[in-house]
């Protein structure tokens, strides 16, 4: 297929808008040779009347109709089979076989999000039977159900391509839902996402879903997300990416008449506590473990281990040597774009002229153009509590380790922090209970608590949650990886002594979906 350059406005292509641009190839550190129409304030106002309009018809589906659609979306894009790897590596500086794991997430995701539907008791049925003769009043037959709010804007995200992206969790779980979706495509991989647009556009067509039930507009600068963030027609955003850009869409949208929900996953720095038995008896092991997860994907992962918090003692020394050592005989990787490369540096030098930090190691080689140095700094627990700058992530291959006095200092460590996406820590269980102040320090600033393991690699099935407290995201009650994340796209409705047979399906007496539901306080998939 051919990279058109345009914007998909529902079943149409358009390139209104004269100016251009293109995207990057890190690896080669050349322009790639595609370019990109912006999206005219047009055709953003066209991609949102089609949404508003398709929405009303795509709401009322049934569930398993929204289920092929998903399907078959994941179905075309693997259709594009090499097509995509290729364009993937070429705007990403990413390994192909990061880009083929990632392309299988992104199927995965749209199935799961397709089996939640076809199973059908993810929209929370409730009903209380009417009791006519309650004393000292009767009561009405009440019944709820989650309903989708309409249509939904997403931002492609710089580190996930595909999997958060055009087709990513946030798009899955918005269609899902029932809402119609107009991304934003990251101007780093507008190729990658216009093909995958264009799997999304097929497979809308052949599921007979209506136009404007996915449009796709491209843009190297802030103003068409503004514009899309401002659009009255638009009923909610996703978004991941830095805090300045999440912040500022979430500023954006308390100008709008009418508030919407924001919801932005920004950054993290993902503390990990080492207790003192995982140094004495598997320091040199985990030291290999860490040096490998903070370089992993270039250290461009949410939930990459930024902050190593740990008491001091000889075992610690060790780690921190072995730590210094096995970073240092990794070799460095691409990173996503000359951007993202600028700023890693320009932070990771911020951080290393803070006062008190030591370097544990560096990587000082020449490496090739957009390639990431690796650095690890250590911090003593005073001048990190005094210092709030040396908890600021820095997206890439780093991590501070910060040498605590005693518990006591390490909890106040844990206290100061910001939200995070998550907390580790690595020890015995009999060591989880004697320090269970740490252990509730970290359950108070983190929506996904690891025991022995590494943060980086999130699972996606529906026990996962990944947000947590500001700023890792906006709002800690909701997730965008795992099939929960389609409850941030709903509202419940309540329908009070409404006629049975204009109930919705899942509310009916006789149930016909089959889906469990809260009857009369009983979990039960039965007729009433
Ligand atoms: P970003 O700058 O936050 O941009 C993400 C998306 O939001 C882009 O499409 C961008 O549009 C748009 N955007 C940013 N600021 C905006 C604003 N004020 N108004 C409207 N739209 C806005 O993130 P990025 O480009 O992916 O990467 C930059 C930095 O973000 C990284 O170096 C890293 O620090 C951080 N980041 C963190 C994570 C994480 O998971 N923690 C993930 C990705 C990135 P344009 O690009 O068209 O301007």
């Amino acid at each position: 297929m051919n990279i058109s350059g345009e914007n998909y406005i529902g079943y149409k292509n358009s390139a209104q808008n004269s100016e251009t641009f293109t995207t990057f190839n890190p690896q080669l550190n050349i322009p790639n040779s595609w370019s990109f129409h912006e999206a005219s304030e047009e055709e953003i106002d066209e991609a949102c009347s089609l949404a508003e309009m398709a929405f009303p018809i795509y709401k009322q589906m049934p569930g398993a109709k929204k289920a092929e659609f998903l399907r078959t979306i994941a179905d075309e894009i693997e259709g594009l089979g090499d097509e995509l790897i290729s364009v993937y590596t070429q705007e990403s500086g990413l390994p192909e076989g990061r880009a083929i794991g990632e392309r299988g997430r992104t199927m995965d995701q749209l199935r799961a999000f397709a089996s939640l539907l076809e199973e059908g008791s993810w929209v929370e049925a409730i009903i209380d039977s009417a009791q006519p003769n309650r004393e000292p009043q009767p009561k009405v037959d009440i019944r709820k159900m989650l309903f989708p709010l309409g249509p939904i804007a997403v931002f492609g995200s710089s580190n996930f391509p595909l999997a958060f992206s055009t087709a990513g969790g946030d798009t899955a779980s918005a269609l899902a839902a029932g809402c119609p979706v107009i991304v934003k495509s990251h101007p780093m991989h507008a190729g990658t996402g216009e093909l995958v647009a264009s799997a999304i556009i097929t497979a809308a067509e052949k599921t007979g879903m209506p136009n404007g039930i996915f449009s796709n507009l491209n843009s190297s600068g802030i103003e068409v997300g503004q514009q899309l963030v401002l659009n009255p027609k638009i009923k909610g955003v996703g978004f991941t990416g830095s805090i300045k850009g999440g912040m500022a869409l979430y500023n954006l949208a308390g100008e709008r008449e009418e508030p919407i929900p924001i919801f932005a996953e920004m950054g993290s720095v993902n503390p990990v506590v080492v207790l003192p038995s995982a140094l004495l008896e598997n320091g040199e092991n985990w030291a290999k473990q860490y040096a490998s997860s903070i370089m992993l994907g270039a250290g461009q992962f949410c939930t990459n281990p930024g902050l190593i918090l740990a008491i001091k003692s000889t075992s610690l020394d060790s780690f921190i040597t072995d730590l210094g050592k096995e970073i240092g005989e990794l070799e460095s990787s691409c990173m996503l774009h000359p951007n993202i490369h600028e700023n890693y540096e320009k932070e990771k030098q911020k951080l290393s002229n803070q006062g008190g930090v030591n370097v544990v190691a560096e990587n000082e080689k020449s490496v090739s153009p957009n390639y990431a140095r690796q650095k690890v700094l250590t911090v003593n627990g005073s001048n990190f509590l005094k210092n709030n700058k040396l908890q600021r992530e820095v997206f890439g291959p780093f991590s501070i380790v910060v040498r605590c006095e005693d518990a006591n200092q390490l909890e106040q460590v844990i206290s100061k922090l910001d939200g995070q996406l998550t907390g580790t820590i690595l020890g015995t269980s009999s060591e989880l209970e004697k320090y269970s102040k740490i252990v509730q320090a970290i359950q108070s600033k983190v929506g996904r608590m690891l025991f022995n393991g590494v943060p980086t690699g999130v699972e996606v099935c529906p026990s996962m949650q990944h947000g947590g407290p500001f700023p890792a995201s906006t709002d800690s009650r909701f997730t965008s990886v795992g099939t929960s994340a389609i409850k941030r796209w709903v509202r419940p409705v309540t329908y009070q002594n409404w006629p049975e047979h204009l109930l919705p399906m899942e509310l009916k007496d006789d149930n016909p979906l089959e889906i469990m539901r809260i009857v009369d306080g009983e979990h039960t998939n039965r007729k009433i």
